[in-house]
Formats: C-alpha cells, sequence, structure tokens
C-alpha cells in the first residue's frame, strides 16, 4: 500500500482514534514515515503434533514475533492431532519459508507431501526448525539432512556423529556410539555467538544470557553444509556433557537454506528477547538470504537475560475489527460532529472515547477538523485491519512502516513508543 508522507504523522492520526485525544496535539513528525519496506515475506507455519503440550501457543507466539517485525505474513497448517494426515498438503511453493512447531513423535507427512517439500527444498525454499522439531521424522533420511543434527525417536551414531565445540574454540565431530538427544533441568544459560559474519548474528552482542529453558546436548546428525552460529556450555551441574552444545545452525540444502535452533521449549523460553531476535532474525535469513530485522535495544546482556510477557489476543476477530473501521470510515465521509465523535464512542474497542468529558470532545472536533476529514480516511484505509491486533491491554497496529502499540493503563489507552 502506498502511504503519502508529508502531511500527516500516522502514530498520531491513529492515537487520536483509539486514545482519544487526552493531551495537546503533538508536532508532526515526518521522520516517522520513512519509506515503506520491500514487500511481506510469506511465511507458513507448520505444526499439529507435539509432545510439547503448549504448541498452539507457541504456534501463535512465533506467528506474532514474525508479524511484529513487519516484514512477514504468516500462514499455519496444522495436521490432525494423531497419526499422519492425508490432508495435510500445504502448498509450500506459495512461501518463501517454513517453519516447523512439530515435536517428538509427530507422525509422518503424506509421501507426497514430503516429495513436494523436499522439491521446494532442493529449489531454494526456506526452513526454520525450532526446539522439538528437531526431535520429528527420524526416519526420513531427506529431513535429518535439512535440519544438520536431531535427538531422540532412536537416533543414534547410524544418525551422524555428535558435534560440539570443545574448551578450546575448535568444532568437533564426534563419531562414537550413542543415543543423540537429551538434556538436563532447565535452566537460563549463556548463549556465545560464533560466527560473528553470518546474516543472521551479524552485530549481535557477543554472548547473551537466556531465559529458562532446556538446554539440548549431544545432538547428532549429517551435518552436512551446516554452520554452527551459537553455542551454550552444557554445564556438568544441570547434568550437562561439559561440551559446548549448537544453539543456533545455519545449513545449506540444495538451493534451501536452513535456520535451526534447538532453544524454544516453553512459553517462557519463547518470551527471551534473545530467541525472539534470533528466530526473527533466522527466518528471514532463511527466506530471502539476507538479514534487515535490527537487534532491539531491549536485547539481553551477558549477565541479565530479558523477557517481553506475551498475553494472547482475546477481543475482535480481524474480520469484525475490519467491519468497525468500515464503519468509521463511513461517519468520517460525512460531516464531522459531537455525533459522530459520539458514535465512535459507542464502539467498545475505543473505549477511552467514552471517557471525554465535554471539553475533550470539543478539543477532539477540533482536531478532527484540523487534520480534515479525507487525510484521516486516507490513514484509516491504509491501515491494514489484518494485521491488527486486540488484546488485553494492548492494541497493535501495524502500519507501514512501523508497528504502533497501544496500551491500556486503568481503562485508557496510550500511546506505547
Ligand atoms: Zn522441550
Amino acid at each position: 500500500m502506498r502511504l503519502f508522507r508529508n502531511s500527516i504523522c500516522h502514530v498520531w492520526l491513529i492515537s487520536v482514534v483509539v486514545a482519544g485525544l487526552a493531551g495537546p496535539i503533538l508536532a508532526q513528525d515526518e521522520n516517522s514515515a520513512t519509506a515503506a519496506s520491500d514487500e511481506k515475506i510469506s511465511a507458513l507455519i507448520v505444526d499439529g503434533q507435539n509432545n510439547h503440550g503448549i504448541w498452539p501457543k507457541t504456534t501463535k507466539m512465533m506467528k506474532h514475533y514474525l508479524e511484529e517485525s513487519g516484514r512477514f505474513q504468516v500462514a499455519v497448517a496444522t495436521t490432525n492431532p494423531k497419526g499422519t494426515d492425508p490432508d495435510f498438503k500445504p502448498d509450500f511453493s506459495k512461501y518463501s519459508v517454513v517453519i516447523s512447531n512439530f515435536g517428538y513423535g509427530a507422525a509422518p507427512w503424506p509421501d507426497e507431501t514430503k516429495r513436494a517439500f523436499v522439491e521446494y527444498m532442493k529449489d531454494g525454499g526456506g526452513l526454520v526448525i525450532v526446539h522439538a522439531a528437531d526431535n520429528s521424522f527420524p526416519e526420513w533420511p531427506e529431513f535429518n539432512e535439512m535440519i544438520g543434527l536431531g535427538g531422540w525417536g532412536g537416533r543414534n551414531e547410524k544418525s551422524g556423529p555428535y558435534v560440539y565445540y570443545d574448551k578450546d574454540g575448535q568444532e568437533i565431530r564426534d563419531e562414537s556410539a550413542g543415543p543423540g538427544g537429551n538434556h538436563g533441568p532447565q535452566h537460563e544459560f549463556s548463549v556465545v555467538i560464533r560466527d560473528t559474519d553470518h546474516p543472521v548474528t551479524k552485530g549481535l552482542p557477543s554472548e547473551f544470557l537466556h531465559s529458562k529453558d532446556e538446554l539440548y546436548q549431544q545432538l547428532r546428525g549429517p551435518a552436512l553444509n551446516m554452520k554452527i552460529l551459537a553455542t551454550s556450555f552444557a554445564d556438568p551441574k544441570f547434568r550437562g556433557t561439559g561440551r559446548h552444545e549448537p544453539m543456533a545452525m545455519s545449513i545449506d540444502y540444495g538451493k534451501g537454506r536452513v535456520f535451526h535452533t534447538p532453544m524454544g521449549h516453553a512459553d517462557y523460553s519463547c518470551e527471551c528477547v534473545g530467541f525472539i531476535t534470533l528466530f526473527q532474525r533466522g527466518t528471514e535469513w532463511a527466506a530471502t538470504g539476507n538479514v534487515t530485522i535490527p537487534i532491539p535495544e531491549d536485547f539481553p546482556t551477558a549477565d541479565q537475560s530479558r523477557s517481553r510477557p506475551y498475553t494472547e489476543m482475546t477481543n475482535l476477530a480481524a474480520d469484525e475489527l475490519n467491519n468497525r473501521i468500515k464503519e468509521m470510515i463511513g461517519m468520517l465521509e460525512g460531516e464531522i460532529t459531537a455525533d459522530t465523535l459520539a458514535n465512535l464512542a459507542g464502539q467498545d474497542q475505543f473505549e477511552s472515547l467514552k471517557e471525554s468529558d465535554e471539553e475533550k470532545l470539543e478539543r477532539m472536533i477540533e482536531a478532527f477538523r484540523t487534520i480534515k476529514a479525507p487525510a484521516l480516511i486516507e490513514v484509516l484505509k491504509s491501515l491494514d485491519v489484518s494485521k491488527a491486533e486486540f488484546k488485553e491491554n494492548m492494541a497493535t497496529f501495524d502500519i507501514q512502516p512501523r508497528t504502533v502499540r497501544f496500551q491500556k493503563v486503568d481503562g485508557v489507552w496510550y500511546l506505547q513508543n
């Protein structure tokens, strides 16, 4: 969508609509309307069978993290809960990247789907493997090649070497016999960047403290064309191997790219800003070969983990929100009166407007007049409402070129910077 640029600060306009005009009119900020980013990357999350019962929530979280970056539009394809699902046939070719949230014990995909996926990857597709997704499909050789390393499901020396870093920073490939995959009790642990030139890790601090998670160790697999981007020390205090285990890997498969992180056991593990950042950037890289998503300011430090609490979306479905915004556009195409605003105020999603006293209402009318209805209508039309989310205390609008968030505190919506 094209945005007009010089006239209006979108953030302020939407804050008028959603938050009510509680304060003075803000100065226009032209810098807030930088060039719109390129077309969105289309991504597909596949899920449906995972020994981690939290998976429906972590799928939503991953979808949210990708969309929040402003780079992706995300679809989800879910299999039946048990057994091979004969109807699971996503059209992979429609997507630049596929993210797996399957887990241990997931039933094989139908042969036709497996073939289509291998072809998609060889042709230059993208794949992202998170946590127990590397437990899945031990009997599928091409899949094992794509993911580089895997665990459980009978994986052993026949699957490939153990791969890790030793205390001198050497990558070791160990062919000795033994099962693939285990972990000790969950804990916070440090993640050390080993490849500082890879697009996914470039510019990250050399080390960060990851939120509580399972530290996967002794994964094994073909590990062909695999680069280890980051490792974590598996401390014997937590039944660890005493080795530096891979925590982020990139794998080339045919013309395709794979990003693999064994992190992400639980919702609280995925809330780690380090995880979110690696996941967003790894997915962008798997899709395009480049990374444009910046490293956020709240990135964890070597000593301090940082989490962003995730609240599930509660209120409006996208189509209902869509209808409401259309209604608003309809109202605003007429003359702006106190009635118009009273009508807007009647919509319970815009709660703070209800609280408008007369003086506030007058100020709002003045503001609407000043900015002129047609401009406001343009902004509302430019809202891609499928990308708007209402949570209990948070409203997020993905308005090119940035995401705008409002937070509700004591019943009033505030613009969140
Ligand atoms: Zn787990």
